[in-house]
């Protein structure tokens, strides 16, 4: 396991977590595959090994080049056009202006008494990291997921959509079993993500003191106190999103100061507009079995509990009333992941019966066409070409997971034995 201590200074933290990931030979990139306290990172040897130029480049990769090829491949004409506006000196100038605004944001302290002082320190820790990596602050700004997101909706003024980069994923969930609550969960993103995966599955613990909130774990994202939270990515095209709105990393004040299914309900309703990643179908399990799916928009959820033994939740589709109004079910994207959803749920009615750690495992590795929940590339259509890349099932009560990611080769994290990881906190 290892172990990030938090500095209670953020110039200090962001020293420690760089230095940390320096000596793990990862290397801070603006593009998906593992990520620490909202910072995206890959591991730099397994991306050149596998000849992954851009991943290798680090933070200094040229943004706006590889979104301009990104829309010739695309044949997006208006968005090619809009990027090529942009040169890389008005981009950065323009990410720190938004960047500068964004720490003069007073929030109401009464409301939202967890962030107060936050952004100031985040600024202090993107300062450290730059300082140890000896490279521009804004270059380690881009590495942040939030920031990654709204500078390419700026450029590209695809306000409506996800970036290009959004992961689709599975959750599914037994609430009670003689070892307490198991979950399941598959990430599924672009291949490309493979090389910087590569090595990863060990406990990584953000130990926080106690004045800052609970110390919980990267990746399979548990608290101490035995509350864990999952998103899987999803699509409102039709709602439209307030320009300009910061968000805060959702996940971290959850698992920082949220010790039950309930305190997380409340503190997701509270940050509702500033809650990133959104839209995201959230789940929610603590220690005692209670477990919820928020299906958040950008600007409203609903909240889905049931009474059954199991719950789950999928990419892309919403399912409540009210969310699946706002998305729209008549695409055929929402039919292809409508049909996943349904194969789950006929899945868990049977194996929630007996819940173990084979059934869960049985549920994330079924390939039933024509949407399966592991997904492989020569098994999924044109319109949704993300793979699993990595698949674990997690104990909170015992503190352990089981965990396997892709290999080059294309070996599925369902065709490996998965290796057993435990974490504890101290
Ligand atoms: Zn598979």
């Amino acid at each position: 396991m290892k172990i990030r201590k938090i500095q209670k200074k953020g110039y200090d933290n962001g020293v420690s977590l760089a230095k940390a990931w320096l000596s793990e030979d990862l290397v801070l990139y603006p593009g998906s595959g593992r990520e620490e306290l909202g910072y995206l990172l890959s591991n730099k040897e397994s991306s050149k090994k596998l000849g992954y130029a851009a991943a290798s480049q680090g933070p200094n990769v040229n943004l706006l080049e590889r979104w301009e090829k990104h829309a010739i491949e695309q044949g997006n004409k208006k968005v090619l056009e809009r990027i090529r506006a942009w040169d890389e000196k008005r981009f950065l100038d323009c990410l720190e202006t938004i960047h500068k605004k964004s720490l003069t944001e007073a929030l109401d302290k009464n409301k939202y008494p967890e962030i107060q002082g936050l952004a100031a320190y985040k600024d202090e820790e993107v300062k450290g990291i730059a300082a140890v990596f000896g490279i521009d602050y804004r270059r380690v700004l881009l590495c942040n997921c939030s920031f990654l997101r709204f500078m390419y909706q700026l450029v590209t003024e695809e306000w409506e959509k996800e970036s290009f980069e959004g992961g689709k994923c599975t959750t599914v969930i037994f609430k009670e079993s003689p070892v307490g609550p198991i979950i399941g969960r598959n990430l599924d993103a672009e291949m490309a993500a493979m090389a910087g995966l590569q090595g990863s599955g060990e406990p990584v613990l953000f130990q926080y003191p106690e004045e800052m909130g609970y110390s919980y774990t990267s990746m399979t994202a548990v608290n101490s106190k035995g509350l864990m939270i999952q998103g899987s990515s999803i699509q409102y095209p039709n709602e439209r999103m307030p320009k300009h709105r910061f968000g805060v990393d959702g996940y971290d004040l959850v698992l920082r100061f949220c010790e039950t299914v309930d305190d997380a309900l409340e503190l997701i309703g509270r940050y509702n507009l500033f809650f990133e990643p959104a839209p995201s179908n959230l789940a929610v399990v603590d220690v005692n079995g209670d477990a919820a799916i928020i299906e958040k928009t950008k600007n409203t959820f609903a909240v889905r509990k049931t009474d059954r033994r199991s719950i789950f939740t999928t990419s892309g589709v919403a399912v409540e009333k009210k969310t699946r109004k706002i998305q729209g079910d008549n695409t055929q994207t929402y039919q292809f992941e409508f049909k996943r959803h349904q194969l789950i749920e006929n899945l868990l009615l049977e194996e929630e019966k007996t819940p173990t750690i084979e059934a869960v495992q049985r549920i994330m590795s079924n390939h039933t066409m024509p949407s399966p929940v592991c997904r492989h590339l020569e098994n999924l259509p044109l319109y949704s070409q993300l793979v699993t890349l990595y698949s674990f099932i997690l104990i909170p009560r015992e503190q352990v997971y089981y965990f396997s990611v892709i290999r080059p080769g294309s070996v599925y994290p369902c065709e490996q034995e998965p290796k057993k990881y435990s974490y504890w906190f101290t």
